[in-house]
């Protein structure tokens, strides 16, 4: 006969999110079964950038998330160590036109007002910080709280520290149906065998919304697909994340910031550029709907590769030695989806994080715990409530 497991919490999802709310969970001391239908960090967190940035967030509940978060990362970098490569150097956003300065000086006065400094940097104070700009760059904006990680390891060790602290992981192994009676889940039924347990934890990226409909919710995530080039290593010579204001355009909207041309506009195309401590330089990205396609085109990494030399024209020097495609799990409003929902005890939703996971990770993790153990966040969450789209 087929062994039934039991677990208090089961976790679905071993992505960033499913792994800080294990991590969290178990250091409260909750009995956790974190379940993976493939491998740990096989989704999109396993293939994006580590940006920790403040000035890309929604102003607002959004950007007060991060902001936690990053004093949580402070905390996990002693906790977790240095595989981990937490680093807080600062983040550079460049503009190369005027206008593009225009709307970061009102962005930076916005950020101010939520207790996020920002400078404002002309071509010659900026040059002093990036020498090796391009031509067409005119100036940019500096916060010195934005900071940056390894995603993988962040993963990895998240999972590690879970199970020395008691968690159970269980990879391969694929949710197929959950089952609610009197108003709460019971058992969670999986391609290896049935787990009776009373709360669970939708972490499943672009997966949770097929794990809604196990209880009958929709729960409005879409695959967004993100592009990502990989350049052979140099010295040390990058400190801060480095970003351009055509990506925030593409990640948030803000018209003023979109991108001129065609094909840009078509790819969602961003300039991101982050070195690596071992001193790869990741280079993004697209925002692509393109279903759960997960292949790199050669459209989107020549995009890429032609739009980095514009910012820095340094990185024409360097062979690209890989390139990755991950999937976002995009909410419709670019914000995660936390909380509860209504008719199903014992059911919680930590997903649609966007092109923010790595970032909002930490906070999520906490929040997710104090919810399913106590039954209430200290941090507000309405904001982030599943009911907000209906
Ligand atoms: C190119 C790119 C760059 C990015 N850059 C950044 C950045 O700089 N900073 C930042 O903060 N964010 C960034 N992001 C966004 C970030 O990667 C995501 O928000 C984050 O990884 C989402 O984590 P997750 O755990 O929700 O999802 P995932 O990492 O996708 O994990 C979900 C897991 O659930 C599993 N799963 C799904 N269905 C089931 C099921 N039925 N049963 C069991 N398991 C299941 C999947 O196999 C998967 O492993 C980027 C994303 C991309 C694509």
């Amino acid at each position: 006969m087929e062994e039934i497991l039991s677990a208090e919490v089961v976790v679905i999802g071993g992505g960033v999110i499913g792994s800080a709310v294990a991590f969290y969970l178990s250091r409260e001391g909750a009995e956790v079964l974190l379940v993976e239908a493939e491998d740990i960090a096989s989704g999109a967190s396993g293939a994006c950038d580590g940006f920790l940035s403040l000035q890309t967030k929604s102003l607002g509940p959004h950007l007060h998330l991060a902001l936690e978060s990053l004093g949580l990362y402070r905390e996990l970098a002693g906790e977790l160590g240095p595989d981990i490569e937490f680093r807080q150097e600062g983040g550079l956003l460049l503009a190369t036109s005027q206008d593009q300065m225009k709307v970061l000086k009102e962005r930076a006065k916005e950020l101010a007002d939520h207790g996020v400094e920002v400078e404002l940097l002309g071509i010659s104070e900026l040059k002093s910080m990036l020498p090796e700009v391009g031509k067409e760059v005119k100036g940019g904006s500096f916060c010195a709280l934005e900071a940056q990680v390894n995603p993988l390891a962040l993963v990895l060790r998240l999972v590690e520290r879970a199970k020395e602290m008691g968690a159970r992981v269980m990879t391969g192994c694929r949710v197929e149906n959950i089952v609610v009676a009197n108003d709460r889940v019971r058992e969670v039924h999986t391609n290896s065998g049935v787990i009776r347990s009373r709360r669970v934890v939708c972490a499943a990226g672009v997966g949770s919304n097929e794990i809604g409909h196990m209880i009958i919710v929709d729960v409005p995530v879409l695959p967004q697909k993100g592009q990502i080039l990989v350049t052979e290593p140099r010295d040390q010579s990058l400190k801060p994340i480095v970003y351009a204001a055509e990506y925030l355009g593409a990640k948030t909207g803000l018209e003023a910031l979109t991108p001129g041309d065609e094909v840009a506009m078509k790819l969602g195309l961003g300039f991101t550029c982050e070195q690596t401590v071992s001193g790869n330089f990741l280079l993004g990205s697209t925002r692509e709907f393109a279903g759960f396609d997960r292949n790199t085109t050669p459209e989107g990494m020549k995009a890429i590769a032609a739009n980095a030399v514009r910012y820095l024209p340094f990185l024409g020097d360097l062979d690209v030695i890989r390139s990755f495609a991950g999937l976002r799990p995009c909410s419709p409003d670019g914000l995660p989806i936390l909380g509860t929902v209504k008719g199903v005890k014992g059911f919680f939703l930590a997903t649609g994080h966007s092109g923010d996971g790595v970032s909002l990770a930490p906070v999520t993790g906490k929040v997710l715990a104090d919810l399913v153990l106590d039954g209430k966040a200290e941090l507000d969450i309405a904001p982030f409530s599943l009911y907000r789209f209906k």
